[in-house]
């Protein structure tokens, strides 16, 4: 069997055991890295196919190890923090970290977020581009050829920022993009920095998609980070 292979950046030793015992366990390959040197140069010879990276490294920002990957890399990196600031999660985010794992963590959890972030990458390496097939969680589905959103097979309208806003997080569904990445995609890079805008237009689509906005059961809100979409259940 042709396992994942996961390059592990953590320089707590009994974190580093435990985390590549659970993963090992769970049927992936494991290679650890206690500094980001060691996990540059591990990078390249070895390619994993994920990172799980701890921001807090003796020798080198996170954030810096995050840039020099996506350097020449797609690979998923998810960010495993005990940071808890907001704003490190953003730039986290932002830098191309592709998700985020706030330190203690369930393994429930992790094993979730590796799965998402594998389906991702795999599709993007097989083209399956998916703008190319419905989006469907619950009872919403999003068909993006016809640009048509139903609940339980009634049409939503939806304005065409509103939709754009749906559209984008239903295509990267399961992962949490940041405000500015949403911002950047729907009014382009020269849109505000407040997101007063994005956030009064969520409330509206909250109101047309959700039975209880204030339980949004479609896209859930990271708390000063930015927004998740249930996962497409077409992918699980
Ligand atoms: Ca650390």
């Amino acid at each position: 069997m042709n396992k994942f292979t996961i390059l592990l950046i953590e320089d707590e030793k009994s974190i580093c055991d435990f985390t590549s015992r659970t993963l090992s366990s769970h049927g992936y390959r494991v290679r650890c890295a206690s500094t980001g040197r060691e996990a540059l140069s591990l990078a390249s010879s070895l390619c994993p196919d994920i990172f799980l990276l701890d921001l807090g490294l003796p020798d080198m920002d996170g954030m810096e190890v995050i840039q020099q990957i996506r350097t020449w890399s797609n690979c998923p990196i998810i960010v495993v923090s005990a940071r808890t600031q907001e704003n490190d999660k953003v730039q986290a985010l932002d830098a191309g970290a592709d998700d985020y794992l706030t330190k203690p963590f369930g393994t429930s959890e992790l094993m979730a977020r590796i799965r998402t972030s594998l389906r991702h990458s795999v599709r993007l390496i097989n083209g399956h581009n998916s703008t190319q097939h419905p989006y469907r969680a619950k009872n919403l589905e999003i068909n993006f050829f016809k640009r048509i959103i139903t609940i339980e097979g009634q049409p939503v309208h939806l304005t065409p920022i509103e939709y754009k806003i749906v559209a984008f997080l239903a295509q990267h569904s399961g992962k949490v993009m940041t405000y500015s990445a949403v911002m950047n995609n729907v009014w382009g890079p020269y849109a505000e920095s407040d997101n007063k805008i994005l956030r009064v237009n969520m409330a509206n689509i909250r109101r047309k998609l959700e039975k209880n906005p204030a339980e949004p059961v479609y896209i859930f809100t990271e708390v000063g980070v930015g927004y998740r979409m249930a996962e497409d259940e077409n992918t699980l």
